[in-house]
């Protein structure tokens, strides 16, 4: 492997040389899954790390010089950095679950291929669930000890900010990432110059600089093709998330999948398993093929056969349209070189993406070709597996559809990184640090009845009471933006309770997740919400897909409701839902909510996030809560049925809805034990 240099691509010249140690942690996000860390970089100036979005490196680069002097002098703030410092050593020093499981000298390099990561909010490259899986994935493959590198895009504008108008209709801002920054650390060759590889478009190449964010142990390169030796219109392929057309998103594709693996290569990282997050990444398979053909002189069968024992795929997508694919003409623009070099017919390459290959005019997709080109595949729960299976079994016209080789991982999260820092440190004083090392040890979890009811339900009203001073301060800030009246501003003050019971839903808007299904009937909600005995605030958040007007409807409809003057006091709705957002929410509500038409959301993470925290789902039995309820850790919506008159199904489940938080919530809630916590729990 070559002897690459690496360095920041900031450096911060004002730092005291006592202080050098802030630097390393900030370019570690390692820092965004420690609290400890969180903390220190807060303590620098807490209202400085709020407003950047905390991102360390901004912190760092806005600090004046005469704090980090009063910092340098301050033996408080120097023995906290000393001991983050510590640990971050410790932590990539420590023997791992994979080195300990596996022969060290094993020549074994994962190399994980996704449209996005969402690692934390500072690195705005991700839009949501796939994303933060993504971005979840690395960070447990960190503490795990996974051989594993990500490979991503370099989006200079991201994904959209949202904000709302007067009326509730969500508007859309690209604010340009500031590369300066950014946590990227510059890939150089050993000649010193930036490491630049190039993927192949219609006529000529387009030239991708690599960058590195450091995640704990592991890498993840993203590929940025907005340098000076590409055309204009070249340079702003990688600008946005999911931006442009589908010409955009076939380039972007390219780039991603080619490009991403020639990366790899000239960074001495030849991957010998790809996992592909999603149809998107599905190129990197072609370029592996292409590859064994042209050094180890393989025809194209056995290529692919050995391509394929080395590849993963996730397929995330439960509806036939939310997968990409192309038309064919568009194929022979953008791959017709390239199916030459394949040394194969246009009706043999073409069928590599149809599920029928003998259908000229089907579309080229993007999850068939990956299903194609794995060894093996997987839906993200249980009942995404069983979907996944019956909507692609025309692949393999001669297997029973409960054959079809794609079964089932259901998604996780990275508990480390969702855990309110409470109740981290309750973890940590009841079951002892062996919780983080070992995640999936029931011996350990069991020790969570040691800890005191009355302790744990201090705990949680404490991170409840943090929501709700987040969400008036948001709202604040909303409405100062708007131009709404100084007495309207103030009043956000009063709004939610903060021993009030809480519900959350914080998602995507599109259709299918129905996020105004509990406004159905609002007179009901109306009395349920202002009971003055066990009063109910609800807490919205989302974004929808900037061309999903459908979705946009549904924000501006919770948005009218919530301002009516029955509501206004006990619904609110939280613009630009990040992973920001995300955290407050799963550490603060009681009961996390969840009504997606079944068996439309494939897994949601989110509900996972907010049991991690001690909260209750309620839900439709879809994705992970079809396997998650066990009748003792929350509600399900129905019983899992599938309807084909909608507008019946939503009468049904949000009557279903009602009767759960009236009959069974709010009582649980609201029925105290002698010690002030709900006693209708176990031990209460
Ligand atoms: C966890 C998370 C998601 C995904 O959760 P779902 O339950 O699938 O909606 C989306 N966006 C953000 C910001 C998240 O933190």
């Amino acid at each position: 492997m070559p002897g690459h240099s690496v360095r920041p691509y900031t450096v911060l010249p004002s730092l005291p040389k006592r202080l050098q140690p802030l630097q390393g942690l900030a370019y570690n996000l390692w820092w965004c899954w420690n609290a400890d860390a969180v903390a220190l970089f807060r303590r620098i100036n807490p209202e400085l790390f709020e407003a950047l979005d905390h991102s360390p490196v901004r912190l760092l680069s806005s600090t004046e010089q005469t704090r980090f002097d009063e910092l340098a002098g301050d033996d408080g703030f120097l023995a906290h950095m000393d001991r983050v410092a510590a640990a971050l050593d410790h932590y990539l020093k420590a023997p791992t679950w994979f080195g300990e499981h596996f022969d060290a000298d094993q020549d074994a390099r994962i190399a994980y291929f996704s449209m996005e990561f969402g690692i934390h909010e500072s690195v705005p490259v991700y839009s949501g669930g796939l994303g933060v899986l993504a971005g979840d994935h690395l960070k447990s493959a960190s503490d795990l000890g996974l051989p594993l590198s990500g490979v991503g895009l370099m989006y200079r504008e991201g994904y959209f900010r949202q904000y709302l108008n007067v009326d509730g209709w969500q508007q859309e801002r690209y604010p340009e990432n500031d590369f300066f920054n950014l946590p990227l650390i510059a890939e150089l060759g050993t000649d010193g110059t930036p490491i630049i590889v190039s993927a192949p478009l219609p006529g000529r190449d387009v030239l991708l600089r690599v960058w590195r964010i450091q995640v704990g142990r592991i890498p993840l390169y993203l590929l940025d093709a907005n340098i000076p030796q590409n055309r204009p219109e070249d340079r702003g392929i990688t600008a946005q998330l999911y931006g442009g057309d589908q010409h955009t998103r076939i380039q972007q594709e390219i780039i991603l999948g080619i490009g991403g693996l020639r990366a790899l290569r000239a960074l001495g990282k030849e991957p010998t398993v790809c996992h592909m997050n999603e149809g998107h990444a599905a190129f990197v398979g072609l370029e592996r093929i292409r590859l064994l053909m042209e050094e180890k002189k393989l025809d194209l069968a056995t290529a692919m056969e050995v391509v394929k024992a080395g590849t993963c795929f996730t397929t995330h997508t439960p509806v036939p349209a939310g997968n990409d694919a192309f038309p064919p003409q568009m194929i022979d623009q953008y791959l017709g070189g390239y199916v030459q070099l394949l040394g194969t017919d246009r009706q043999t390459f073409f069928g590599l993406g149809r599920q029928h290959p003998q259908n000229d005019g089907e579309p080229f997709g993007m999850t068939v070709l990956a299903l194609k080109l794995a060894n093996t595949s997987n839906g993200v729960s249980a009942l995404h597996g069983t979907v996944s299976r019956k909507m692609w079994t025309d692949i393999w016209p001669t297997l029973p559809t409960s054959e079809v080789p794609i079964g089932s991982i259901t998604n996780g999260v990275h508990t480390q990184s969702w855990l309110a820092p409470e109740m981290d440190q309750l973890f940590d004083r009841y079951l002892g640090v062996q919780w983080e090392a070992k995640p999936t040890d029931f011996a350990v979890w069991k020790k969570i009845e040691n800890i005191p009811d009355a302790e744990l339900w201090r705990t949680h009203e404490r991170c409840r009471e943090r929501l709700i001073a987040f969400a008036r301060s948001r709202l604040k800030s909303q409405l100062r933006r708007r131009g709404a009246p100084p007495s309207e501003i103030q009043a956000a003050d009063e709004v939610l309770d903060p021993d009030a019971l809480t519900i959350g839903f914080a998602r995507r808007f599109a259709t299918y997740k129905r996020g105004d299904l509990v406004f159905r009937d609002a007179a009901r909600l109306a009395a349920i919400v202002n009971n003055a005995k066990a009063p109910v605030q609800i807490v919205f958040a989302g974004k929808a897909h900037p061309k999903d007007n459908g979705g946009k409807e549904l924000i501006a409809k919770v948005v009218q409701q919530a301002r009516r003057p029955e509501f206004r006091h006990r619904i609110v709705f939280l613009e630009d839902y990040d992973m920001n957002v995300a955290r407050y929410m799963v550490h603060g509500v009681d009961v996390w909510l969840n009504n997606p038409r079944r068996p439309l959301e494939a897994s949601g993470t989110s509900g996972m996030k907010a049991a991690a925290n001690g909260a209750l789902n309620l839900s439709i039995l879809d994705g992970w809560w079809v396997e998650g309820c066990d009748g003792d850790n929350g509600w399900a919506i129905g019983a899992g049925e599938e309807y084909t008159d909608l507008h019946y199904q939503d009468d049904v489940e949000s009557r279903a809805l009602y009767d759960l938080i009236e009959r069974d919530i709010t009582p649980l809630f609201y029925q105290r034990g002698t010690t002030g916590c709900p006693a209708g729990g176990s031990g209460g």
